[in-house]
């Protein structure tokens, strides 16, 4: 996400590195390289040159000595703008005063409406919600049996309707099914009904009718566009295309995993007026996240996303097991390979390693972390834990015992070669070493020096 944006903008800060004051000729500088990072993310033309204009205004404004450098005036500057352009605050989610709440799902084909429905269903169902799914997709069959699938996987509620082979598909069919599906959902005790609609390939007038029609049968207190953020451009146009029609409340970008430049992101807003409410970064159901823009423009320059990194931590993790083996570690007893193993599993629950490390500031401490995020190898985890299957329980309980045949019958067991076998034994060699010395009296020692 938005790392073409992020490592462009920090180089034109580097510009103003070590200047003692703003001048024209320097802030000329850093201003023209930001502006190329924007056009090259594939930020909107119109918003690139609102943005720059106020940056230049302030930039300019800027020269009074403060305790600020030139480059941290700017990166605060740019920081700003950027939030202003995303919108200042988190974005509401809306409900009706009446259940069920209507949400009504719009965009293209391919978009990702149909998995951002069972994400969103999701999403609710953990804030304490019973969302019920339904399919207006009359047209396509398949895409009312993938949103089956869906509902499946996220365990919500699905209204699936009839649909007598005899019919013909068009407009009085889906607000049928519509009107049906929002009685199921009353009858059934659920607040919020997701109604995922058919989409096209292309804008064209019969779908604008059709979404019109909807809007006008359901009332809605949300229409969400949903957008591929890897469309760039395009996304931002047919965004504005249903707002012009449908007023639409919010946009939710999908495959934001995918998407390096961020160009559909910092325009949607400035182009429709509606904010981004969600990010899709990824096919899982709970790659999935509410819109921040302050925590995103932390991302872009570079500061990282400790909230998000820790939210995440706080969800997935098991507080008690955690807690149970740093006593563990710590104690002076060590601990073992089979601790190892769950400290391992833990951490994948949180998501892919890469995904961990690019939340942290690219500066300070961890700097070099987030570039070090690349060459992740994803695999390296499993097989560390295939090592670890291998073992007997004895083994994983007393590593003393793996000699030279265990560790050849463990590479065989768990596909790998004695070389990595060796390496995680010493690796955990290691970290049990450290971890006794921090905690086996000596971090109970430095503890008290701190008290006394
Ligand atoms: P629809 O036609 O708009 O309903 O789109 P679908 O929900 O069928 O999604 C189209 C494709 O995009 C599917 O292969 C999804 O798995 C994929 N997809 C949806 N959202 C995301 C996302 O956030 N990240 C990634 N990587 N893929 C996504």
């Amino acid at each position: 996400m938005f790392e073409n944006l992020s490592d462009k903008l920090q180089r034109s800060f580097k510009t103003l590195r070590g200047q003692g004051t703003i001048t024209d000729e320097n802030v000329s500088d850093a201003l023209r390289e930001i502006r190329l990072a924007l056009l090259e993310s594939d930020v909107n033309l119109e918003v690139v040159k609102s943005l720059m204009e106020r940056i230049r205004e302030q930039a300019m404004g800027a020269r009074v000595a403060t305790a600020l450098s030139p480059s941290e005036q700017i990166v605060k500057i740019v920081a700003d703008e950027l939030t202003n352009v995303l919108g200042k605050d988190t974005a509401r989610f809306k409900f009706a005063s009446q259940p069920p709440t209507v949400i009504l799902m719009a965009g293209l084909q391919g978009s990702g409406k149909t998995t951002t429905s069972g994400k969103l269903a999701q999403w609710l169902k953990k804030g304490g919600h019973r969302p019920m799914l339904v399919s207006v997709d009359v047209y396509r069959p398949a895409a009312r049996e993938q949103l089956a699938i869906v509902a499946r996987a996220t365990g919500a509620n699905l209204y699936e309707g009839k649909l007598d082979p005899g019919t013909t598909p068009g407009t009085p069919e889906v607000l049928r099914l519509a009107k049906e599906a929002r009685r199921d959902a009353a009858n059934f005790g659920c607040d919020i009904l997701i109604v995922d609609t058919a989409g096209r390939l292309g804008i064209d007038t019969a779908l604008m009718d059709e979404m019109s029609e909807l809007k006008k049968l359901l009332n809605p207190s949300e229409i969400l566009f949903v957008a591929d953020a890897m469309t760039g451009q395009d996304a931002v146009n047919s965004a504005k295309a249903f707002n012009d029609l449908l007023a639409i409340t919010g946009a939710v970008l999908t495959k934001m995993d995918g998407d390096a430049r961020g160009g559909a992101a910092l325009s949607i807003r400035q182009v429709t007026g509606a904010p981004i409410k969600f990010l899709g970064t990824g096919e899982k159901p709970d790659a999935f996240e509410a819109f921040h823009p302050d925590r995103i423009v932390s991302r872009i320059m570079g500061m990282g996303d400790i909230a998000t990194l820790l939210e995440r931590a706080e969800e997935k993790l098991d507080r008690g097991k955690a807690e149970t083996f740093a006593k563990k570690a710590l104690s002076g007893e060590g601990f073992t390979l089979e601790d190892f193993r769950e400290q391992l599993r833990q951490i994948k629950k949180m998501g892919s390693m890469k995904s961990i490390l690019k939340m942290l500031p690219s500066v300070g401490p961890f700097a070099g972390m987030a570039q070090a995020a690349e060459n992740v190898d994803e695999g390296q985890f499993t097989r560390i834990e295939s090592i670890i299957n291998s073992m007997t329980n004895k083994e994983r309980h007393n590593a003393d015992l793996i000699n030279g045949s265990r560790r050849k019958r463990i590479a065989a067991g768990s596909g790998t070669s004695v070389q990595e076998v060796n390496n995680l034994l010493r690796q955990y060699g290691q970290m049990s070493k450290m971890f006794k010395s921090m905690g086996g009296g000596g971090g109970m020692k430095a503890q008290q020096r701190m008290m006394s």
